[in-house]
Formats: structure tokens, sequence, C-alpha cells
């Protein structure tokens, strides 16, 4: 709760405006059944009108001043209700919106371990429906608390004021349709939550099923996946109907009680209103205060039963901001970077204790080409993750014989451009993809690119070249097309003294990636490139190449002395040349 009331800082006196405005609807609200007794009492009747002589004063005796006041108490209340919305929904809205856009910052500021551990739906679900879980609470919820609360205590006063015997009878059973509805909604909590996560597993079963559209149909998997579907679909029915069962035999027997307090007040008022111990006015305005009673204390009994539902949701979100962020320490440098490296015993591991690098060294000067050969998991990305300084590590990197984590992150991330094997395209233009970094590239800049990349004449063969759409929405690109667009966003400004190619050649023919190798060895201020491959053609011309397995390097050398000693190298080399023959 303690956290909850934080999200209202800064909006306090919006909300106390709200409330001010609620009492008010409230008290308005309150009023009526006070008016409607006054008009058969003693107006139509021949009570003495007591407190409401005033009334008589101004008015007169008569009917229409009665229902003119009672529509005007309605139009006060419903303007001030109108009011309380609005402010609520107000601050509700913008306390939501500065949320995600914290959260969202926060979530960008968070150390790539943290992502590469987090589940992206649980993160996209804490920053929606997390969130809705909020602004409901702070622009229904938390006003119509106060409303309800104040409904109620305001109403039994007027019931005392007017007769006690019978406001006891009128109020027996609230207590226990309050607990009712209370337990009620706290026990079917779990059958939400249940109908909730079918409702997820249906999900999921189809975006599996649509976005694995060329598998199912090439293994003429459909009845399968068509069984898969029905046996979560038919979960779902199930479990939404036994909800529905639960939420229908609840309305029943709350309105049963109902039903119950309504005669218990009906048979003792009438009976006191025919002994004379109350008015006829008495007993409709209890009646009218009890049906304006009973719904409000159902609503709260599921109000306050679901309110664990919004701190669960506040928890969730406060767990993210309680993440630590990645840290930029002052004291770090900026050098300028020409491009060596250097490792020099590193080690690493990560968190579950697997072993990634083990006491890895080599040097690459600045302008050079470093070839990285391995199987899956011998640990290629993640050196390429240590140089990004992704994580922290053991021994020594160097970069132009500075420690890297000396250097700031944002800095040398900014230095090194990435290729990754299955890059991810922004669903815009060609040439906007070529472009993402900066808007102001030039067109003969994004050109220049794409055609260092090879990519160029592909892109002109497109309908409308460079203003072509890439993803679901327009063209679809081949795996290689993906890779030479990928290349040409990295290499456009030509500000990166480090380029790595981790794998990113691997969709893209030997001829024409032998081509983009060439063209980026002619391009001015040449980069250090460390380029990741299976392919021996494509690490051949490497000034080094080492190789690793497990984490660690097991041969090093140029591609003429690796082709001379027995090894993976050559294994592999005289395997790909057989392939060629
Ligand atoms: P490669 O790029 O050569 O395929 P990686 O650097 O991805 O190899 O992986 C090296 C080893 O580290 C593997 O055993 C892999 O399972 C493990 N590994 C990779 N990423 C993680 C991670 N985020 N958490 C735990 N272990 C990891």
């Amino acid at each position: 709760m303690k956290n909850l009331l934080k999200f209202i800082k800064g909006y306090k006196m919006v909300f106390i405006v709200a409330v001010i405005s609620v009492i008010g609807a409230t008290a308005m609200q309150v009023t009526v059944p006070i008016l409607i007794k006054y008009a058969v009492d003693s107006v139509i009747g021949t009570e003495d009108p007591g407190k409401m002589t005033f009334i008589m004063n101004t008015f007169g005796r008569n009917i229409i001043s009665v229902v003119l006041l009672i529509t005007a108490v309605s139009f006060i209340r419903g303007l001030l209700m109108f009011i309380k919305g609005y402010l609520s929904n107000y601050a509700a809205e913008n306390i939501v919106e500065n949320t995600r856009n914290k959260l969202f910052k926060h979530i960008q500021d968070l150390p790539f371990e943290y992502h590469s551990k987090r589940e992206t739906g649980d993160l996209i679900q804490r920053c929606t429906s997390d969130l809705e879980m909020i602004r409901k609470f702070l622009s229904i919820q938390i006003v119509d608390l106060g409303r309800i609360i104040f409904l109620v205590s305001l109403s039994i006063a007027v019931m005392l004021s007017l007769n006690v015997k019978l406001t006891l009878y009128a109020i027996i059973l609230i207590p226990i349709i309050f607990i009712f509805c209370f337990l009620f909604f706290g026990s079917i909590q779990k059958q939400f939550k249940i109908a909730d996560e079918t409702e997820g597993e249906l999900t999921t079963v189809l975006q599996e099923n649509l976005s694995g559209v060329r598998v199912v149909r090439a293994f003429g998997r459909e009845k399968y996946e068509i069984d898969k579907f029905d046996k979560v679909n038919e979960k779902h029915r199930a479990i939404s109907f036994k909800l529905m069962e639960f939420l229908a035999m609840f309305w029943s027997f709350s309105d049963l009680m109902t039903y119950f307090q309504n005669a218990i007040t009906l048979i003792v008022g009438a009976k006191m209103a025919i002994n004379g111990e109350i008015t006829l006015g008495t007993l409709i305005a209890f009646m009218t205060y009890e049906t304006m009673l009973i719904f409000p204390v159902k609503q709260l009994g599921r109000m306050l039963s679901e309110l664990g539902k919004t701190t669960v949701s506040v928890s969730r979100i406060k767990a993210i901001f309680e993440e630590p962020t990645e840290r930029v320490y002052d004291n770090e440098c900026e050098p300028e970077i020409k491009g060596s490296i250097e490792f020099d015993k590193v080690s690493f591991q990560y968190h579950d204790g697997n072993q990634a690098l083990n006491e890895i060294s080599f040097k690459v000067e600045a302008g050079q080409t470093l070839g990285i050969l391995g199987s899956t998991g011998s640990g290629k990305s993640t050196l390429v993750n240590l140089l990004q300084r992704l994580y922290e590590y053991e021994g020594h990197i160097k970069i132009d014989g500075i420690e890297l984590n000396t250097i700031k992150k944002p800095w040398i991330r900014s230095k090194i451009g990435l290729i990754l094997q299955e890059p991810h395209l922004y669903a815009k233009t060609v040439g906007e993809n070529i472009g993402i970094i900066s808007p102001s590239f030039s067109e003969s800049q994004i050109k220049r690119a794409a055609e260092t990349a090879s990519i160029h004449n592909d892109i002109m063969a497109f309908k409308e070249g460079y203003e072509t759409t890439v993803g679901e929405k327009g063209v679809s690109l081949s795996g290689g097309q993906k890779q030479r667009i990928a290349i040409s966003r990295t290499i456009i400004d030509d500000q990166k003294p480090i380029l790595i190619f981790d794998d990113s050649l691997s969709a893209v023919d030997t001829e024409t990636d032998m081509k983009i190798r060439r063209a980026l060895k002619q391009r001015a201020g040449q980069s250090t490139e460390i380029i990741i491959s299976h392919r021996i053609t494509t690490l051949s011309e490497s000034d080094y190449i080492i190789v690793m397995d497990e984490g660690q390097i097991i041969q090093r050398g140029t591609h003429d002395s690796l082709i001379q000693e027995e090894g993976v190298y050559k294994r592999i080399w005289d395997l790909q040349q057989l392939a060629v023959i």
C-alpha cells in the first residue's frame, strides 16, 4: 500500500480535490432520500417538517419545488462526479505515462546480463498489464474506495438519526454481504489467474504456429498443430465456463441476500409504520438508503480483495526499478581509439558457473584482421561480448594499450561495429535501415555503404529501390541480403575503428563474401576486423587466425601455417576443399 501511494507523489493536490468532489457528490446523493421523506411526510402528508422547515418557508408547501430541488441536487452531484472522474483520470494517465517512460529508460539502462536471462514476454507484461492494473487503481479504485466508505458511514449516520431500531434491522445482513463478497472474490482470484494463463497459452500456441508456418507446412504437421490448438482451446473454454459458473452462483446468492435484507427492512419498517413508530416517509427513505448501500458494499468487498492484484503489480514493477543499472563511472576515460586489441589471460564465467573463456591470450594490431574459427559453444560470442564491456572479465583486455574496463562503456561500444549472423532489420525502407543510426546521412553515403557491402545492385533490382519497405509489409529479403544491409549500416559512418563480423557472412556466397572483404580493405581509415566464421575461405586472408574450443585457443597462426599443421583447422579446410570439388 505504501508503494502504491508513492505513485501519487506530485499529484497529491489533484487527488485531494478529487476526494473533496467525491465527498460533496456523496453528500448530495445522501440528501435525496431525506428530500423524498420530506415530500411524503410533510408535503403530501401533514407531518411537522422538523429540520426541513426552512425549505417549506422558502419554497412553500408544494411538490414541484421538491422535484426541482432533487433535480438540482442530482445535477450538482453529477457535476462533482465529473470533476472527480476528470481529475483522477488526469492524474492516473499522467502518473502512468511518467512511470512507463521511467520504466522504459530504466530497462534500456539495465546491464546486458539482465536482458539475457529475462524473458521478453514477462518484461512486456510488466510494462503493459501491470501498469494498466495500477492505472485502474489510481483512476477508479482509490477515489471509489473513499467514496464508498464515506457513503456507507454517512447513510448509516442519517439512518441512525431517523430511527436507531430500524437502522439495526436495515443493516443486519450488510456485514455478511460484505464478508461474503470479500471472501468470494479473494478465492476466485486463483481462477481468474488460471483463466489468464490459459489465454496466454492459447496466444503462445497461435504465435508459434503462425511464425513457424513454414516448418508446419514442410513437415506436414497441420493435424498435429490443429489437435494441439484444440486441446488448449478446450482447456480455455472449460476454465472460462467454470469461472462464469462461479460468478453466476455468486450473483444469484448475493442477490438473494440483498432481497432478504430488503424484506427484513420492509417487514420491520412496515410494522413500525403501522404502529406509528415511524412515518411512511421514513420507511421510504430507509428503503432508498438500502438500495443505495448494498451495491457499493459488494463493490467494496470486491475491490479490497482485488487490491492484492494491484499490490502484486506494483511489486513486479518495483522489482525492475530496484535492478541496478549499468554504471558509468566519471573517472573512466574516452580515449581516441585506433583499434589494436590485446587479450592477456582473459577468463570469464557466466553466473551459472559456466566457464566460457579460459585464459585466452592474443594480440591484433590496429588495421589488422583477426579470424576466429570454433565450434558452437566454444566461446566466440562471449569473447565479442567482453570486448563490448557487456560483462566484467578476469585478466586484461587492452585497447591501444588501455585497460578496457577503464574506458567508458557507451564510448567503447560506439567505436565497435558489430554485425550479427541474424541481424534485426526495422520495418522501414531499405535506405532508412542502412542509415538508421543517424538521419543525417546523405543518399550518396547510403549508396556508397551499400556498394561496399555488395547489396547496391540487389536494391536497385527492387521495384522501389532504396524506398522499398522491409519486413512483413514489404519485400522479404534473403538471409544474405539482410546480412549485407546490416554490414552497410555498420560501416556507413567510417567511424568504427573496430568491426566484428559474428558469422555475418554465412548466408552470402563465397564470391560475394570475398568481394565484400576486398571492398572493406580498400576503405579509407581501415578498421581492425574480427571475423568469426565457419568458412575457411572467409578467414583465410586474415592476418592472424585463432581456433577456439571449449573456451580455449587450441590453434593459432596464419592460414598458410595452419594448413600445414595437423589439427581442426586443416581438417575443416580439407573437408571444405572437398565440398568445392
Ligand atoms: P559460441 O559463440 O562460440 O557459439 P558462446 O560464447 O555463445 O559460444 O558460448 C560459450 C559457452 O558459454 C557455451 O557453453 C554456452 O552454453 C555458454 N553461454 C553462452 N551464453 C551464456 C549465458 N548468457 N549464460 C550462461 N551460459 C552461457
